[in-house]
């Protein structure tokens, strides 16, 4: 699992009316194989955070490092998950959780056993043929992370993967992302605005001011694990 270190990261974007100061000073560790949860109020600059680790977006200031490496775009071995599910509506399910290693240039043959294991865990066994219009919104959702997870990445980023759910299918999809994280033990970082979730599910729940967001407090979490 990646170890990630940020240190002093700030993003303003370019707007018409001028920048727009989305995160500031932010610093934070995450050790290989740690859970962290991010919470902090609207618009305070948590997708920018989770973006930036992804390479996604440029910084303003600061450096992340991965295992020590400077990034300079999306690092290897990374997985993510984002609010909204990004199934494509003209591939099977199988072909979209296929898609991450496709577009990585790799066989996906050799991955294909693979990916009919992680969608039966999450209990889409008989829906690899399906399109994603064909699911509920919790069953897409479920095969956005069979398709973060398919490559085994070393680092996984969830920007509020369950967010748009009703409270049950939330809670079923927590205990399931519970026990794949305690099973692999990869590097976690899971933005969510319910603290109740991040102490339900983080070693640490680092929470976020308002905009332009920084870290003002660091929580270690000491609970029995669900
Ligand atoms: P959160 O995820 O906590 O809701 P965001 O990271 O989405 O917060 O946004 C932080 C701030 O940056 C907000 O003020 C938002 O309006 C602004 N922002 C986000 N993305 C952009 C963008 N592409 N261009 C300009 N401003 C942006
Ligand atoms: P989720 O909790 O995954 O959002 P729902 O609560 O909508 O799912 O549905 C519960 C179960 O009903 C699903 O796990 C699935 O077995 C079945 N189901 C839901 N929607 C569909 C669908 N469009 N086609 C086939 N089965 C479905």
């Amino acid at each position: 699992a990646a170890h990630v270190c940020l240190r002093n990261v700030g993003k303003t974007y370019a707007s018409p009316r001028g920048p727009v100061p989305a995160v500031a000073g932010i610093d934070l560790d995450l050790g290989a194989g740690e859970f962290v949860s991010i919470v902090g109020p609207s618009g305070c600059g948590k997708s920018t955070l989770l973006k930036l680790v992804a390479g996604l977006e440029g910084l303003s200031a600061g450096e992340i490092m991965v295992d020590g490496r400077r990034i300079d775009g999306p690092p290897d071995g990374l997985g993510v998950v984002f609010q909204r599910d990004v199934l494509l509506d003209w591939r099977t399910i199988l072909q979209n959780v296929l898609l991450s290693v496709e577009l990585a240039g790799k066989p996906t043959d050799a991955y294909r056993e693979r990916a009919l294991g992680l969608l039966a865990r999450f209990g889409l066994g008989s829906f690899e043929h399906r399109y994603p219009w064909e699911l509920s919104g919790g069953m897409r959702q479920r095969a956005s992370i069979c398709r973060a997870l398919l490559s085994d990445p070393q680092l996984l980023l969830m920007d509020e993967p369950f967010g748009a759910l009703d409270a049950m299918t939330r809670d079923d999809l927590n205990l399931e992302l519970a026990r794949i994280w305690q099973e692999t033990r990869k590097t976690l970082l899971f933005i969510t605005h319910s603290i109740a979730e991040a102490v339900f599910l983080s070693d640490r729940v680092a929470m976020m001011g308002r905009a332009p967001g920084s870290i003002m407090e660091i929580v270690a979490i000491d609970l029995p694990r669900p």
